[in-house]
């Protein structure tokens, strides 16, 4: 029996260890905890969420309540043990925090073909098969050893995103696709405003709510926002920096009316298909509620979707479309795979998630098999992808929503509701031929 080695127990790495030793691997463990933690992490067990104890929707036509529902269908174990420790929280799904960790731990510890390692890696060897899951608070020598490995430029230690938006939910009666002095395709999406409309926006962006910082990233703020600034920073240096930055309105004028306008907010295609828009020059540390009721004073964005809102935070992540395939391996290395947060997927399911197709991997490897790509029509292909084949000169870490995943054949009318029903159902009856298929798959 073929050995894989597994660096970091959190969501990413129990869940690929779990699913390499059912299909027939050996998995050794690596996980740094108890002798030394990062500053989020703080209990001894494994799988530990650092933050909230929602593991966030749980319904179907959402993307993460249609990710948690394909994984539990395939047998995943992060996903038995939400269900086990579960607690009352509406259409969320929450768990006990410490019943959840100490589920999953005993699991893994008491698993026959799983061998626990307590010790900080330092390096990857390239000769076995390695799943590197040390998340987004990597430990500094580790990071080091991948950023060697990969290359300085491709891996990031914090993550100012700006929000992506639905297409289908910008009101085109308002906005218009134009670019600057009729240069090159008009490609962008511009929103435009007069000048009230502007000054209403600069009071409410200068006055809305920033997300507190964590107590370790206070020391790091410098470095986030010199590279980066958040809109609401620039905002706060003087009514009119906006108007001279991200929303410069010079140079564009409404090709069907003529006109110019005070300030323009420009949106950029997010993917290929052109589902999702993002906020061109928009990252910002606003939280969540506050960045849906000012960004939606942007003419055109009214009833905006967001598939992602921005975030400035500690974070190591991948370049990942330039250095991964979707079965989560390395280009360049096809015995190393890596999972988890630092491959761009964000948030503890899309975690798990990774580390689920990760493990899977690992272990067809192991038995001298072909990789085994999860169709793109389910939410866990379509992250896989999405990692994967993503832009490479402005990837993002991103959540599962329905935005990644290709488009159905038909249009379904009656609105978001139904659309995402339909995704849904596509993707469900792949998670069942799935889990048949992974029950025999080695
Ligand atoms: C502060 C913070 C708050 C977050 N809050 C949320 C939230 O509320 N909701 C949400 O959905 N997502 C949240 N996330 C994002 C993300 O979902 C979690 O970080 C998630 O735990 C990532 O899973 P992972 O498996 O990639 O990493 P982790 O769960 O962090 O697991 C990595 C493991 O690797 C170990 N490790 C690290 N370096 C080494 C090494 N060199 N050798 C051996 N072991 C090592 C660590 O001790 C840890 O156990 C948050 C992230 C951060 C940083």
């Amino acid at each position: 029996m073929k050995n894989i080695n597994i660096y970091g127990a959190g969501l990413a790495g129990c869940e690929a260890a779990w699913q390499a030793v059912r299909h027939g691997a050996h998995v050794t463990l690596y996980e740094m905890k108890p002798h030394k933690k990062s500053p989020a992490h703080h209990s001894d067990t494994f799988a530990e969420l650092v933050c909230s104890n929602s593991l966030r929707s749980a319904e179907i036509t959402n993307g993460v309540g249609l990710l948690k529902e394909e994984l539990f269908r395939m047998g995943s174990l992060i996903m038995e043990s939400a269900r086990k420790t579960q607690v009352a929280a509406g259409g969320a799904l929450a768990v006990d925090r410490v019943l959840f960790s100490e589920y999953i731990t005993d699991k893994i510890r008491s698993h026959p073909e799983i061998g626990i390692v307590e010790q900080e890696m330092t390096s990857i060897p390239e000769d076995e098969i390695t799943v590197v899951a040390t998340g987004p608070l990597t430990s500094d020598a580790m990071a080091s050893y991948i950023s060697n490995l990969i290359g300085g430029n491709s891996l990031h230690f914090f993550d100012a995103a700006a929000p992506i938006v639905d297409a289908e939910s910008i009101d085109m009666t308002k906005a218009f696709y134009a670019t600057r002095y009729d240069k090159g395709s008009p490609d962008y999406i511009n929103c435009p405003m007069s000048e009230d409309e502007y000054k209403a926006f600069y009071k409410a962006l200068t006055e809305a709510k920033t997300a507190e910082l964590h107590e370790f990233e206070k020391g790091e703020k410098i470095k986030v926002f010199e590279g980066c600034m958040p809109v609401e920073v620039m905002a706060s240096r003087g009514e009119d920096t906006l108007r001279f930055g991200p929303m410069k309105p010079v140079g564009i004028k409404n090709p069907a009316t003529g006109e110019e306008y005070y300030a323009i907010v420009q949106l950029r295609r997010e993917n290929e298909e052109g589902t999702m828009f993002n906020l061109v020059g928009f990252q910002t540390h606003l939280t969540f509620p506050e960045q849906r009721r000012v960004f939606r004073m942007i003419p055109g964005l009214e009833n905006a979707e967001f598939h992602r809102y921005g975030v400035m935070h500690r974070n190591t992540f991948m370049n990942s479309p330039e250095l991964l395939e979707p079965d989560y391996s390395l280009r360049a290395n096809r015995n190393i795979y890596f999972a988890g947060q630092m491959t761009g997927v964000e948030g503890y399911i899309e975690s798990a998630a990774s580390g689920f197709v990760a493990g899977t991997n690992a272990a067809v490897k192991a038995a001298g098999r072909d990789p085994f790509i999860f169709p793109e029509e389910t939410m866990i292909g379509a992250m896989a992808h999405y990692v994967a084949r993503g832009d490479k000169t402005q990837f993002q870490p991103m959540n599962a929503n329905f935005g990644i995943i290709p488009p159905l054949a038909q249009k379904v009318k009656g609105g978001k509701k139904f659309r995402n029903e339909a995704y849904a159902h596509r993707a469900l009856e792949k998670a069942d031929e799935l889990a048949k298929i992974l029950e025999e798959l080695v």
